[in-house]
């Protein structure tokens, strides 16, 4: 097993048990968050001196520290998760630099198959880049051109029909 096989299956042991651990937490917490008594259980109201919670006040906040406890833990979740979702991004990156990005396949002359003439002057194996708005290369429209003047098709070399 590879060192990286070793870590990555640590993690992932890490995160089954805590994707059984997490909602028993979450439901005890939930269980402890139910008992608070509503209105304390001190009893009647007492004039505050100090920084203490009335008996109003301190259930209030054992459910806000509980719901903060609950909403603590999702967000570890979520910040494992992005940690992940980073390292995942970094491996991208790394491998982009690495990786020869494939190229668009070049246009290719088509050696003028199909038009006048073309058995005698094309050349069907040209991979010349065709010129702009053509199919075919210079060289091979310079041979339609005197193939097409050799045999009357044209007046003049370059003429475009
Ligand atoms: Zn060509």
């Amino acid at each position: 097993m590879s060192e990286i096989d070793r870590r990555i299956n640590a993690a992932i042991g890490r995160l089954e048990r805590l994707a059984t651990k997490m909602p028993t937490a979450i439901d005890a917490l939930l269980d402890e968050r139910r008992k608070i008594d509503g209105w304390g259980s001190g009893g009647g109201v007492r004039v505050q001196h100090s920084a203490e919670l009335t008996p109003t006040e301190a259930p209030v906040d054992r459910r806000l520290d509980i719901d903060r406890r609950i909403a603590n833990l999702f967000d570890e979740l979520d910040a494992i998760r992005k940690i992940a979702r980073n390292v995942e991004a970094d491996c991208d990156r790394y491998i982009a630099v690495t990786t020869p990005v494939l190229e668009e396949p070049k246009p290719r002359c088509d050696g003028g198959i199909g038009r006048t003439g073309y058995l005698e002057w094309g050349d069907p194996g040209c991979v010349n880049i065709p010129e702009s708005y053509r199919k075919q290369c210079s060289k091979c429209r310079k041979a339609e051109d005197r193939w097409l003047v050799a045999h009357g098709e044209r007046r003049h070399i370059g003429n475009d029909v």
